[in-house]
């Protein structure tokens, strides 16, 4: 997706840390990706930065509108990124990143996955196995979104 409709991209605050998803929009983002298998699911986490980490407060499910088989892939469709950034500022957070489900895959970060990220957001990815939540990882795409660090979950 095209970084220039994500504001603030260049925040640093965004850019190193660890990402801390509360319960309850924790629960909802495995809910909505055990629902959507064998497809994946995707969505916008919101939250705030803090010194050293980022809090993911509510989880936002979005519509996968790739039109193809779903199982192995996910689009997010620009007007729904921009609709979830409002949200997020009316709720005084910011978007902090997305969420998608990686059904009877582990959660690695794929090639298209980098190539649909934007740097310096936390895409959290979750394996779904035979329909039940196995693990999760977040991952931190780099400014040229050439590969993507690991970064300290919890939740
Ligand atoms: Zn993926």
């Amino acid at each position: 997706m095209p970084s220039a409709i994500i504001p603030g991209i260049h925040d640093a605050n965004l850019a190193d840390g660890a990402l801390r998803i509360e319960a309850e929009p924790w629960a909802a983002m495995v809910a909505h990706a055990r629902r959507a298998y064998p497809n994946e699911c995707c969505g916008a986490m919101l939250g705030t930065t803090g010194d050293d980490a980022k809090l993911v407060r509510e989880a936002l499910p979005l519509e996968n509108a790739f039109e193809g088989a779903q199982a192995a892939r996910y689009a997010l469709r620009p007007e729904d990124l921009l609709a979830a950034g409002r949200a997020a500022r009316e709720r005084g957070m910011e978007l902090i990143g997305i969420y998608h489900s990686h059904p009877d895959c582990d959660a690695y970060f794929s090639q298209t996955d980098l190539k649909n990220s934007w740097p310096w957001r936390s895409f959290v990815v979750l394996s779904i196995r035979g329909g039940e939540f196995h693990h999760a990882n977040s991952w931190l795409p780099n400014a040229e979104r050439t590969e993507a660090a690991k970064e300290e979950l919890s939740y």
